[in-house]
């Protein structure tokens, strides 16, 4: 069973209720699709079992010892990637043009590390996330490498369970960590650009056919906005799992790089529980229809 914890922002609370929902599940895989801001390894601690690097983009490279300095590629490059017979390593689209047409043969195409991926281990199950190379942006390529890697990882070892920390957005790193998932719970803040942004990412998980839930995180800063959230959810027949208060525990235990679980306490810990229990109740009946 796959659950993608997802927002369309990031800041929303999305990493802090997945470490609550791996905390809670104790034996789950774990996967941090956010590369761009990957934090969950700092909650939960995982230590690195092993890493790989992970090549992405191809660049130009001219080799001035060969330029005759013809002019050609820096004509025609249309990303103006090349100036003074070099080439900006963070404007080349590696397109290949300038290393087809040179005539003396000083271009060649490189494959820098992009990315570095690791596998770790945590006290609730093994995880895997990414860190991204200085310049490099959040690719699908990465999150749908973290996903592979997770996935095959929690079949080989047996795990039920796969948690997925999503990327932020709409775009190809957020469909990439959603796609295939039992269920997404998208955690949202009562304000008025929360409001909006969760009902496109409702839009975006219905149109690829994944049963969404609701939680909404820090419900008491705008009590109008998260009445509308719920009359939202339920016009949409979308569940609202949880309804989580500000709490200033939870923001200390992010700075100093606690669980979530490690903090709360009394109502605020029955609210996570009670997440939980309602996340697995839906995704186990979302992924027996699936499964039929
Ligand atoms: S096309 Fe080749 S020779 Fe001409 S400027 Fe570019 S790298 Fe130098
Ligand atoms: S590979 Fe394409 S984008 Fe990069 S420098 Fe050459 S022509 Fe420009």
């Amino acid at each position: 069973m796959v659950i993608a914890v997802a927002s369309e922002k990031g800041g929303t609370g999305k990493t802090t209720v997945a470490a609550a929902l791996a905390e809670l599940a104790r034996t789950a895989m774990i996967a941090d699709c956010d590369v761009e801001a990957p934090n969950l390894h700092l909650l939960l601690k995982p230590r690195v079992l092993r890493s790989y690097s992970l090549n992405l983009s191809r660049k130009a490279r001219i080799d001035p010892e060969k330029c005759t300095q013809c002019g050609e590629c820096e004509e025609k490059c249309r990303f103006e990637a090349i100036r003074g017979f070099q080439v900006d390593p963070h404007a080349c689209e590696g397109c290949g043009l300038c290393f087809r047409l040179c005539p003396v043969g000083a271009v060649s195409m490189e494959q820098p590390e992009g990315a570095e991926v690791f596998i770790g281990e945590t006290p609730y199950g093994e995880m895997v996330w990414a860190r991204l190379a200085v310049g490099e942006e959040a690719s699908g390529k990465v999150v749908s490498q973290v996903r592979m890697e997770a996935q095959a990882t929690a079949v080989e070892k047996g795990y039920e369970l796969l948690i997925i920390d999503g990327s932020p957005g709409i775009g190809c790193p957020v469909i990439a960590s959603v796609t295939g998932a039992d269920l997404a719970l998208l955690v949202a803040e009562p304000t008025l650009s929360g409001r909006h942004d969760l009902l496109r990412a409702l839009r975006t998980a219905a149109f690829f056919r994944i049963p969404s839930m609701v939680c909404i995180n820090k419900c008491d800063i705008n009590e109008v906005e998260a009445e509308r959230i719920i009359a939202d959810c339920a016009s949409l027949g979308v569940p609202v799992v949880a309804e989580i208060p500000y709490l200033e525990e939870l923001a200390e235990a992010a700075r100093l790089c606690m669980t979530p679980m490690e903090v709360v306490q009394g109502e605020a810990a029955r609210i996570f529980r009670r997440l939980h229990e309602r996340v697995m109740e839906n995704l186990r009946l979302s992924h027996s229809r699936t499964n039929i």
